[in-house]
């Protein structure tokens, strides 16, 4: 993924000028260290070039974003066709070539080259004026600060390209009766672009019964790295080897990246895909249980956007009131990105479900800050929720709980954290990631046209049901 600097200027202040504003463009974006490539493209000086860079960048699919910069006054009638056609996320950046005046030099000749304190706010007019949704970052160019915010942008552009790319195959339906992982599978694929498929369990029965001892063994290898394992589990762990190896030949197959089963439909599986559900999504996939194709889909961005980062498909089970602590985990699937420690695969009886006792992968969560993500269909339009959380390492051992699990404190704190998410109407499952940023959220939001609901240190219960019937108001 690259994005695209162009930079806005026009032919009133000469050949002369337009070469230094180039100079000057290409040194900014050679100077800008950020996760993804960003390249110089032009200077922008006349309407036909601008609708024509933007018509290239809709239809590029390379081209996650594009970043514009008015080194000089650039008169912005000359953007409106173009940007009135634009497709992709838009950053306005809003810098200068130098940080200070030169007070003893400074001319009219300076002021002329160096004025995106000027053609700027032409630029940021024309934006609003059109009610382009973008980002406006506004600094010096080589602060670390003003180039994070950039950075943080880039993660939620390229999260909207995986996510209008996004297709994710459901095993069995939504588990019986439950409401908050039900939702509109059109409204969701309108806004976000998510294609929900489903697929047979049979189907993926035949695929697993094709699995060769060649293919289990080379993925018992993998496992033996990252895991350890005792000898008498071996059959139990092949078995969840096949299981794994089948899913990912059918994700594989219709070019998903992001699935979902359920414990109601295991026809002809002898194991609830514990250890597969979560080495899948170690490797990046994103997994819902009990058929939660929308935390699936959930998981599998926030996977995109951070690639070596430590996320997963998460379940708040208990409280510790004494604590004031949530006990997150799942009946087994719990991604080991988030480990502390290497994580044991252990097999033991499952009380759900009515099939063999399953291998899974246990181990303790990481402590730091983290987010609790969750995306509910609020009836006609989704919202996402947003939840400040500080994971903790469990305080004692827990020997007789056969799961991975993680305790974590809820902003603002833990009695009003509860209180705020449950008005949000924010799920049980959750994607618990420890990388995503509130720019980063802000930005993925603002771009899909989706409300987000953020509980943080400052959030107030109140406050909240006030911000959620402008949000009805907004988006509704
Ligand atoms: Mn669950």
């Amino acid at each position: 993924m690259k994005f695209w600097f162009i930079t806005g200027s026009q032919f009133l202040y000469g050949e002369e000028t337009l070469r230094q504003v180039e100079a000057d463009s290409k040194e900014i974006v050679a100077g800008l260290k950020l996760p993804f490539t960003v390249e110089y493209k032009l200077t922008a000086k006349t309407e036909g070039e601008i609708e024509k860079i933007v018509k290239e960048a809709n239809y590029d699919d390379e081209c996650a974003g594009i970043i514009t910069f008015c080194h000089t006054f650039s008169p912005s009638k000359m953007w409106i066709n173009g940007l009135a056609l634009l497709q992709k996320p838009w950053l306005h950046f809003h810098t200068q070539y130098n940080e200070a005046i030169p007070d003893k030099e400074i001319d009219m000749d300076y002021m002329n080259l160096h004025q995106s304190a000027h053609g700027d706010r032409e630029h940021g007019f024309i934006g609003a004026r059109l009610r382009i949704q973008r980002a406006v970052v506004a600094g010096y160019w080589k602060d670390p600060d003003v180039q994070r915010q950039i950075a943080d942008w880039q993660r939620a552009a390229v999260g909207v390209m995986f996510s209008k790319s996004l297709k994710i195959m459901r095993f069995g339906d939504n588990m019986r009766e439950v409401a908050v992982t039900e939702g509109d599978k059109v409204e969701v694929q309108l806004k976000l672009g998510w294609q929900v498929n489903t697929w047979g369990v049979g189907d993926l029965v035949k695929e697993m019964n094709a699995v060769t001892d060649g293919e289990i063994d080379a993925l018992m290898a993998e496992y033996a790295e990252l895991y350890t394992f005792e000898e008498k589990d071996i059959e139990t762990i092949r078995y969840q080897a096949r299981e794994e190896i089948a899913i990912e030949k059918m994700l594989v197959r219709e070019g998903a990246k992001a699935f979902s089963n359920t414990f109601q439909d295991l026809h002809g599986m002898k194991q609830l895909p514990g250890l597969a559900a979560q080495h899948l999504m170690q490797k990046g996939y994103g997994f819902g249980a009990e058929g939660d194709w929308k935390t699936a889909g959930l998981t599998a961005l926030i996977k995109a956007m951070y690639p070596d980062g430590c996320a997963s498909f998460m379940e708040d089970y208990t409280y510790d009131y004494t604590n004031g602590l949530i006990l997150g985990a799942h009946m087994l699937e719990v991604c080991p990105s988030i480990a502390a420690d290497k994580p044991r695969i252990e097999v033991h009886h499952l009380g759900i479900g009515d099939r063999e006792p399953p291998a899974r992968v246990v181990f303790e969560g990481r402590a730091g800050k983290a987010k609790a993500l969750s995306m509910i269909d609020i009836g006609g339009r989704l919202r996402l929720i947003a939840q400040d959380v500080e994971c903790v390492k469990p305080i004692s051992p827990m020997p007789n709980l056969p799961v991975a699990r993680t305790m974590w404190r809820p902003a603002p704190n833990f009695l009003d954290g509860l209180k705020c998410w449950i008005i949000a109407g924010g799920a049980h499952h959750t994607v618990l990631s420890y990388d995503i940023t509130t720019d980063t959220l802000r930005d993925f939001a603002r771009i899909m046209g989706i409300e987000l609901v953020e509980i943080t240190d400052r959030t107030e219960p109140y406050t909240l049901e006030r911000d959620l019937k402008l949000g009805d108001i907004i988006y509704g």
